[in-house]
């Protein structure tokens, strides 16, 4: 599509965009005097809480006085406090207004979920947030108030703390919120998915129903999406594994009794359908097709666009969108956190690689830790000084600090960010990374030392063997969907032939049990994972490793085991010098119950 069919130069806002236009461009002329009164705002009205008077603030509510005192700090120096309020401690420790709930981060500390507190009053943030999207979207995109919008949109399992607060993902939060549920009609958000589906805690009956409905109105669908990349793969992948099923309940103008049980979701889906033997023969023709490139585009034939997270690690699932949709464009629209919802996108028309995020000015209070690389391209410490949001450098990276209305101060997110350029006052940030996230196929992130512990504990299966792995690294393989993590292991003088598969199998098992709960989640519940690998290589392929990345120009003293690789050359590599592969035979354990809540009592 080129984007002159996109774009529509004459597009006039409604009175709505216009509103929300002028927003985003009041706070982002005025970056530095908003963040001083988001600031002040945060402060003065938690002057009472615990963690403001254990820092001496003594009511000040100035930047000087609150860079002076106030520690930059993570997660890990926040947890005792959040253990008191996650054990029924309603004293203002963080924060002056109730604490409504926590959120649980796909960050993870100590193997579970962190958890956010949140307060009533971020709904309001993160619904503004939201409503700024289609305005903007719109001055490029027009006509998207003449059809839907099909996204696959899912609730996750949520649990309670000792002391009672709900503990789930924001984005569940969010859908079950009057905020999402209860929103007023607007043209530019109507979606093909009914609000039962989404709401449907069985996340089986969710996609088929989802699914269905957007098969259901195919011709409405202008655009199609899901919170990240992987979320729409899945959604494609459930396609092919159910189609034939899919097909009939469109022929018949029903949901399958088997895959559809909930009496309110049944009877929404009925709502939307009627027997459609013509759109049922299209779905059987394109469906059985031997190949699925550009399936998006032939079954849903008006969608002009994805809009799907593709920044950061869900950058590696671009070429797969590509396939499926013909080459749709892939929008990036927004870039938030359980923490806080930070900004969007003003040119959403942008390449993915080429995506830049406006942090708006009035969600938080911003601080930026500038980021130094060493010779090896690797970050290193962290300068003291941090930086406002008004004043930091284009092409500079930075980790972002942020200073919450919910009570979180000073709180290091993790997420490295390098300024483009400038909209107006307000800078514009390319997403580079998450610090230290080693592997990561859904919302999992899994760090080199988490490896590490999973690799130690496996290896002990290969004692009695007298075998022992001498090398290893890692890799996420997308290249399937859902996508996997593959070990690579070099074990000592090749003894693996008189190790047995079943040993090997448990090895993966015990990788996978070893690894944090948003993987074991991803594997267990939600099925956004799937098993973990362990190939095997030649005696050695980590020489012939070193060997080639010495003949790219490495410096030899230097040279390190890389205990992740993405370089498509060395993959092929090391997948060239495979002697056998084994998978794990079963899921991980999970359950939505925290293993953590015995330890949080102990505080
Ligand atoms: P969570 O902690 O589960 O709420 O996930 C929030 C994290 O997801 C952020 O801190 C980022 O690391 C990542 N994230 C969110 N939005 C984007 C985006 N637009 N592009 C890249 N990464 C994102």
């Amino acid at each position: 599509m080129s984007e002159a069919m996109l774009c529509d130069s004459t597009a006039i806002p409604n009175d709505n965009d216009k509103k929300a236009l002028d927003f985003i461009e009041n706070v982002t002329i005025h970056t530095d005097e908003v963040q001083a009164q988001v600031l002040s705002e945060i402060l003065t009205r938690n002057a009472n809480t615990e963690y403001l008077k254990r820092y001496d603030l003594n009511g000040c509510t100035d930047r000087e006085s609150f860079k002076n005192l106030l520690p930059v700090i993570t997660y890990e120096d926040l947890q005792p406090d959040i253990v008191r309020i996650a054990n029924g401690d309603k004293s203002p420790i963080l924060s002056s207004h109730q604490v409504s709930e926590f959120l649980t981060s796909s960050g993870t500390s100590a193997g579970e979920r962190k958890l956010m507190p949140t307060i009533e009053e971020e709904l309001d943030r993160r619904t503004l947030l939201y409503s700024l999207l289609m305005p903007v979207m719109s001055q490029y995109i027009k006509g998207l108030d003449k059809g839907k919008g099909m996204y696959f949109l899912f609730i996750k399992s949520e649990t309670k703390t000792p002391g009672g607060l709900v503990a789930r993902p924001v984005l569940t939060s969010y859908y079950k919120s009057q905020h999402f549920r209860e929103k007023p009609f607007d043209p530019y958000n109507v979606y093909t998915s009914p609000m039962e589906a989404i709401l449907c805690p069985d996340s089986h009956q969710s996609m088929y129903a989802q699914l269905l409905c957007g098969l259901a109105q195919n011709k409405q669908v202008l655009r199609a999406g899901a919170v990240f990349a992987s979320g729409l793969l899945r959604a494609i992948h459930f396609l092919e594994q159910h189609w034939r099923s899919l097909c009939e309940d469109i022929r018949m103008g029903s949901p399958s009794e088997e895959d559809v049980t909930n009496p309110s979701v049944r009877k929404a889906v009925m709502n939307i359908m009627s027997p459609n033997p013509e759109l049922a023969d299209l779905m059987e023709r394109e469906c059985s097709k031997e190949s699925w490139e550009g399936i998006i585009k032939r079954l849903w034939p008006n969608t002009k666009y994805l809009e799907v997270i593709v920044t950061g690690a869900m950058a590696q699932y671009i070429p797969t969108l590509d396939f499926y949709s013909g080459g749709l464009p892939q929008l990036c629209t927004m870039y938030a956190s359980s923490e806080c919802y930070f900004g969007l996108n003003l040119y959403p028309l942008s390449k993915p690689w080429e995506v830049s995020y406006t942090i708006m000015p009035n969600m938080g209070y911003f601080e930026f830790l500038p980021i130094r690389r060493d010779n090896h391209n690797e970050h290193t410490d962290n300068q003291p000084q941090l930086v406002e949001l008004a004043d930091v450098k284009v092409g500079e990276e930075y980790e972002l600090v942020v200073t919450t209305y919910a009570g979180l101060y000073r709180y290091r997110v993790g997420d490295v960010l390098r300024v483009t350029g400038f909209h107006n006052s307000a800078p514009q940030f390319h997403f580079v990374c998450r610090k230290n996230v080693m592997l990561s196929i859904d919302s999992d992130k899994t760090d080199e030392v988490e490896l590490q512990n999973a690799m130690d504990k496996a290896t002990k299966h290969l004692e009695s063997y007298g075998a022992r792995v001498i090398e290893y690294t890692s890799y996420a393989d997308v290249s399937s969907i859902p996508g996997h993590y593959v070990l690579f292991w070099e074990l000592n003088n090749a003894t693996h032939v008189e190790v047995p598969a079943e040993v090997l199998q448990q090895c993966c098992l015990t990788v996978e049990e070893s690894l944090n709960s948003v993987y074991r989640q991803g594997r267990s519940a939600d099925k956004s994972i799937a098993p973990l690998e362990i190939k095997i290589v030649e005696s050695g392929t980590f020489e012939e490793l070193m060997d080639y990345t010495l003949s790219r120009g490495a410096s030899i003293n230097q040279y390190k085991v890389p205990r992740c690789v993405k370089f498509a050359p060395i993959v092929e590599l090391l997948n060239s010098r495979v002697t056998a592969s084994y998978f794990s035979p079963n899921c991980p354990k999970w359950t939505p119950v925290r293993t953590d809540w015995e330890t949080c009592k102990s505080f």
